[in-house]
């Protein structure tokens, strides 16, 4: 009998288990893959999820790998080649906007990282296994139960097995057997609202991490392990048929889109395949009952526009980990568990549909316009991208009042949206 099963051994999982196994718990992980093994995800970790790395002693072996740290951010918005914001409410047209910053300082780190998926999985299923955790690779799990917990599956080619655990936790992704199993109560979603689609390019000089909003279309382009450029592009879900009519064609014509870092990427080769989803829920869920619990995007998955589902795991499998071994009634404990982890992520997930929505310019372009030049501002709003300020503290009241006067406060409160597309 162990402490804990975990379903599911990448970012959440492997750090939950290296957590609980470093609390001294028994602790068995499985996932159906082997590790070091890809999945279909662009890898930005924002400033508090290497914060994370760094405070469990993990952060030396991104650096190692070769991934480069990012300390520079560059977003440069015209929200329609014709750029006037039109439409009710938004008689201004501010123009353009390019803004150039950098990351905050947060515990110890200043720096945004982007390891390979094959990468940064594999360092953590490693510090799980370091820690004292058992993990079965290869293993898919094909029913749980619950309260008894207990997981019965098999690896490939092997024959069929049972564990039990007193807590089975579910980091089995989006679309989480562990959730279905127990019911979990949907407490928050949206509908679909991006597609994303992204490769790896050669060849790409960056200042750091660039972004670029441009007709309802985002682009992104991001530092990452052997040299190479990862490329990322969203689109409104509503054109996910047209877009995979002609991948290659599509995908190129954003990057023709957008500006001088389109022109950049351009210059560069491609050197792998494109990948592209629409297979991106927006979906809070109550993440625990009697004998199980959810972390990760089993329990809550927003749009990767932001770029905030990994630093989100690490943070929640902190906060699992520390609910399980608190010694407190454990109902009390993961009852807290969600309160946190919602306090936390709930203003990250809204602001995160807003701009998912890729929706046509509005009056976010006069702020963007009244950050320009102002560089405490400036930076501000990139902390605020990354999950350090938070996001209703930026978006209060009194600071949009302070960045746009009254009137554009007004208008930003009319059209009940905020800042265009922003990608992850
Ligand atoms: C296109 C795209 C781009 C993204 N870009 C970013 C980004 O830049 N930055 C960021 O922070 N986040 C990004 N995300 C989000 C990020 O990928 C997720 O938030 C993160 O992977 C969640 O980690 P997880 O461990 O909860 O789940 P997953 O990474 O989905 O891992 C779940 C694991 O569970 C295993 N599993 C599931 N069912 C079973 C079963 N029955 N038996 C055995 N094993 C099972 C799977 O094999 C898998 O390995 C992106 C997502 C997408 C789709």
């Amino acid at each position: 009998m162990y402490d804990a099963i975990i379903v599911g051994a990448r970012v959440a999982g492997a750090a939950t288990a290296m957590l609980l196994a470093r609390k001294g718990l028994r602790v068995l992980a499985v996932d159906r893959a082997s590790f070091p093994s890809d999945t279909l995800s662009t890898h930005q970790i924002q400033v508090p999820g290497v914060a994370k790395l760094y405070e469990w002693g993990l952060l030396d072996r991104v650096v190692a790998s070769g991934a480069p740290a990012t300390r520079q951010v560059r977003f440069d918005y015209a929200g329609s080649a014709a750029s006037p914001a039109s439409g009710p409410g938004t008689a201004v047209d501010p123009g353009p906007a390019v803004l150039a910053g950098r990351f905050p300082e947060y515990r110890g780190v200043d720096a945004l990282y982007s390891p390979r998926r094959t990468v940064l999985d594999k360092i953590l299923v490693d510090a799980a296994r370091e820690a004292g955790a058992e993990v079965r690779e290869n293993f898919i799990v094909e029913q749980v139960g619950l309260a008894p917990g207990r997981v019965t599956g098999r690896e490939k080619g092997g024959a069929r097995v049972t564990e039990s655990a007193r807590l089975i936790i579910g980091a089995d992704g989006k679309h989480s057997l562990v959730a279905q199993t127990a019911g979990a109560a949907v407490t928050g979603a949206k509908p679909v609202l991006s597609m994303a689609c992204y490769s790896y390019w050669e060849g790409v000089p960056l200042t750091g991490g660039e972004l670029c909003g441009r007709d309802r279309r985002a682009l992104g382009a991001w530092p990452t392990n052997d040299g190479l450029t990862m490329v990322y592009q969203a689109w409104p879900i509503a054109e996910f048929e047209s877009f995979r009519g002609d991948v290659e064609g599509n995908a190129m014509r954003t990057i023709d889109a957008g500006g001088e870092l389109g022109e950049r990427i351009r210059a560069g080769r491609r050197v792998e395949r494109f990948r592209a989803t629409p297979d991106l829920p927006n979906v809070v869920r109550k993440p625990y009952g009697p004998g199980w619990a959810l972390v990760g995007d089993a329990g809550l998955v927003l749009d990767p526009i932001t770029g905030q589902g990994i630093g989100h795991a690490f943070r929640d499998a902190q906060l699992l980990a520390d609910a399980v071994s608190s010694g407190r009634p454990l109902h009390r404990a993961l009852a807290r568990y969600e309160r946190v982890r919602n306090r936390a992520t709930l203003p990250m997930f809204d602001f995160t549909a807003q701009l998912a929505a890729l929706a046509p310019p509005g009056p976010e372009a006069a702020l963007f316009a009244a950050l320009a030049g102002r560089q405490e501002e400036i930076d501000r709003f990139f902390a605020m991208l990354a999950g350090v300020l938070p996001v209703k503290r930026f978006f209060s009241p009194p600071n949009l009042v302070r960045l746009v006067g009254l009137r554009g406060f007004a208008r930003l409160a009319a059209g009940q949206r905020r800042p265009a597309p922003s990608p992850a």
